[in-house]
């Protein structure tokens, strides 16, 4: 009896062993042997290092150009896309320190400047806080700067300026896991009219300046901004690997930290993810490892976020059916607290084929050395450029309403952990949680200044090696079998 379950056993082992082999064809197994942790990590690194990547900024340029100069390096033509103009802003530095009283010195660290806030000159001020626009008062203000408990709003802005405030400081008093030692990056109006900077900083300082002007403490702040506010033109860079017919699949991402702070993982990590799809699927083809793919792939990085992809749709408007369809990374860099990649959204009914060969490769890699420890499909978030090839943005940006499967893949969304109801029907094998739930990764350092590759993408990451194994894995069942 024993000898017989040992063989039995001996059998199954076996047999799961063939299983296996099998489930990883030759080409996928070639393919993820070629995927590069070392090159991830070093292109997010040298993308972070020019800046925001403002599309339109010399930032901006700098990263298209990097990302223009690799595509070449890997044998393709990339051409260069001038974006049509644009209102958009640099800031060239600042400075915001605590100067009275002493024992504050050195509160406020990884403090961000707003988006669009003005140039001001180097001004030494006291500091007073403003619960809502009710305690307005132009007597206590008197030129001094502003504490706020939230991003201001427009109106709030405006009652500030009108009363007197030279600057505002402002913190995200009500989020409460994410930006405790870090700034939540705002924007202000997108115009070059706004009159006073804005300051972000982190949740823990902001609490503790509230607290001491409330006892009545003397704060006293200095502060200076040197900010660039003109038109500019973005610039998309696109990779084209041919196929046997001019119909393609788009790979995109936005180039562009569209939250103006350093965006490591939103989205250099998504750059970086193409540029590493690209190189290996085009060196595959060049040595012959793969013949031509059935349709073409265009490698797109997106020189601004909504804007470019935009301006690509509406150029393309007579030949959208050309599309196939669109995968877009966004945040494929880091994620807390599971390990698990994601397949955006499934409740797009003519995203059902492409999430479906998603969810597959996401179940027959599950657990293997070097892939997620979860995967699964999930519904629509919105926020990320997949969705402008979608029939809701196609019919605001009125063009026809062509019927383009388009998908983001990533790792982690928003600043908190998010539950979401799953769509019917969708039930991922490699989900280990609820079956009518997903519950979405995310990232605290999310639209924050210390969203560095320091603490996120060379923290994590295998995070962006799942991301182009998923992404390659799928192209090459999609468009080589
Ligand atoms: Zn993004």
């Amino acid at each position: 009896m024993k000898e017989q379950r040992r063989l039995y056993r001996t059998i199954v082992f076996y047999l799961c062993v063939v299983l296996h082999l099998q489930a990883q064809s030759p080409l996928e197994s070639k393919f993820i042997s070629k995927v590069s942790q070392k090159y991830l990590q070093k292109n997010v690194r040298e993308l972070v290092k020019f800046g925001n990547r403002l599309g339109g900024t010399k930032s901006g340029d700098k990263a298209a150009q990097y990302v223009f100069e690799k595509f070449k390096g890997y044998g393709f033509k990339p051409e260069i896309i001038k974006d049509p103009q644009k209102l958009t802003y640099s800031n060239d530095g600042w400075q915001l320190k605590i100067d009275q009283p002493k024992r504050l010195r050195g509160l406020i660290q990884h403090e961000w400047l707003a988006g669009f806030s003005p140039s001001a000159r180097r001004d030494t001020v006291h500091l007073s806080f403003v619960g809502s626009i009710r305690d307005i008062d132009t007597r206590t203000m008197d030129s001094g700067a502003v504490l706020l408990e939230r991003q201001p709003s427009e109106k709030m802005y405006d009652e500030l300026v009108d009363a007197g405030a030279c600057c505002i400081v402002s913190y995200q008093n009500d989020i409460s896991t994410a930006y405790s030692n870090w700034a939540m990056i705002s924007t202000l109006k997108e115009t070059d009219k706004n009159q006073i900077p804005v300051f972000n900083i982190s949740n823990n300082a902001g609490r503790r300046l509230q607290e001491e002007l409330e006892k009545g403490t003397r704060v006293v702040i200095k502060y200076s901004a040197k900010t660039t506010i003109r038109h500019g033109n973005s610039k998309t860079i696109i990779a084209t690997l041919k196929g046997q017919t001019d119909e393609y699949y788009i790979l995109g991402a936005h180039g562009d930290s569209d939250s103006g702070g350093p965006g490591a993982d939103d989205n250099a990590s998504g750059v970086s993810g193409i540029l590493e799809v690209a190189r290996i699927l085009n060196t595959m083809v060049k040595n012959k490892t793969l013949p031509l793919p059935k349709k073409s792939i265009k490698f797109i990085v997106w020189g601004t976020e909504y804007h470019s992809s935009s301006s690509y749709v509406k150029l393309h408007s007579d030949r959208l059916e050309k599309i196939a369809g669109v995968i877009n990374f966004d945040e494929i860099g880091f994620g807390k607290p599971r390990h698990c990649i994601y397949f955006e959204g499934n409740d797009i009914l003519h995203n059902h084929d492409l999430l479906k060969l998603f969810e597959k490769v996401g179940e027959d890699y599950v657990n293997k050395k070097g892939f997620w420890k979860e995967a699964t499909t999930n519904p629509s978030q919105g926020g990320s450029d997949s969705y402008v090839f979608l029939p809701e943005y196609l019919n605001r940006l009125d063009v026809s309403e062509e019927k383009i499967p388009s998908i983001t893949v990533f790792t982690a969304a928003w600043n908190e952990p998010r539950s979401m109801q799953q769509t019917r029907g969708w039930r991922s094998k490699a989900w280990k949680g609820h079956p009518d739930s997903v519950k979405i990764d995310y990232s605290p350092y999310y639209h924050s200044s210390l969203d560095i590759p320091a603490l996120t993408t060379d923290k994590e990451p295998a995070n962006m090696v799942w991301g182009v194994n998923a992404v390659g894995i799928a192209l090459i069942r999609l468009l080589w079998q």
